[in-house]
């Protein structure tokens, strides 16, 4: 016997662009392993449309308009080569100078509990929080959950959401959901949040981090799983085990009611704003919403008068 060989190492690109106005240009990922986690961050200064596609069959696993700056993670559940577009949709050349990362790891379990730290470490970029520890774990259970900081994914629970989702791309949304739902926990905790375990505020505030991270379908691909869940079982499930979660009807309900909300991000900013590291914050201080901007540059002048003392 010989030990199978490393089909592909992780890997860290660099991608810098120019795009002309309606141009588009592409990346060829190889060699992806099902199973397989990519993360991406980036600072642009423009806004692209970002599609990433199986190139064999076509399948879309995840497509979105990114702002000037992003950090997103995808889950490969089907093996083969993949094709990452850069779409500007914009009248005016694009010039894409700032810096992408794209980090594909294929060497199975390891590499995806690396790339769940290097979720952690993107969230560190935005937030001023510990680094949340994302296991992949067996459970006998099938179910995800926040414990102090740890977000304990559970292998059995990927498989359900796999198994029962219509598609990979809509598989791929659920997973999404439900580490920004656990992180939803363990970030309320970190900040003494008094209602970190009050399940509707967590799935509102999952909803405020899954539209910071520009997964907006993600949204609603949980909505869709929640309204398939029939109500009468589940209900009996609730009384038995003490669950505190609403029934999920009504949760698909809030789900699409948040992500349609456009006053939502700005009335999660006054509770978030101590959060939010001071670069990202002095990003967002030009905010159309004038009471919103007063409140930052408050903060970051206390801020300043902090570091100054
Ligand atoms: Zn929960």
């Amino acid at each position: 016997m010989t030990a199978a060989p490393a089909l592909s190492v992780e890997k860290t690109l660099p991608i810098a662009l120019e795009l002309n106005a309606a141009q588009s240009k592409s990346a060829h990922l190889q060699n992806v392993a099902a199973g397989s986690v990519i993360t991406l961050a980036a600072r642009a200064n423009c806004e692209l449309w970002l599609d990433l596609k199986h190139k064999d069959n076509g399948s879309r696993v995840f497509a979105s308009k990114m702002p000037l700056e992003w950090s997103t993670i995808v889950f490969i559940t089907e093996a083969g080569e993949y094709l990452l577009y850069f779409h500007n949709r914009g009248d005016e050349a694009c010039s894409f100078k700032g810096e992408l990362k794209v980090s594909l790891a294929t060497g199975g379990e390891n590499s995806i509990q690396q790339q769940l730290r290097r979720l952690s470490e993107q969230l560190q970029t935005v937030f001023t929080m510990d680094a949340i520890d994302y296991q992949l774990v067996d459970c006998d259970t099938s179910n995800s959950y926040a414990r102090g900081s740890k977000v304990l994914l559970c292998r059995q629970h990927l498989e359900t959401l796999r198994d029962n989702a219509p598609d990979t791309e809509a598989a791929q949304h659920l997973i999404f959901f439900t580490l920004m739902h656990e992180t939803a926990h363990v970030l309320l905790t970190q900040w003494r949040y008094p209602f970190s375990n009050n399940e509707d505020v967590v799935d509102e505030f999952g909803v405020v981090l899954t539209r910071l991270m520009k997964r907006d379908a993600a949204i609603e691909a949980q909505a869709g799983y929640f309204e398939e869940q029939p109500s009468k079982s589940e209900y009996e499930h609730i009384l038995e085990n003490d669950d505190r979660h609403t029934l999920s009807i009504q949760r698909a309900r809030n789900l699409r009611g948040w992500a349609a909300d456009k006053t939502l991000l700005a009335r999660w900013m006054p509770f978030l704003i101590p959060h939010i590291e001071t670069d990202h914050l002095k990003a967002l201080r030009d905010t159309p919403n004038k009471a919103l901007g007063e409140m930052i540059t408050a903060e970051l002048e206390a801020r300043e008068t902090a570091l100054a003392q």
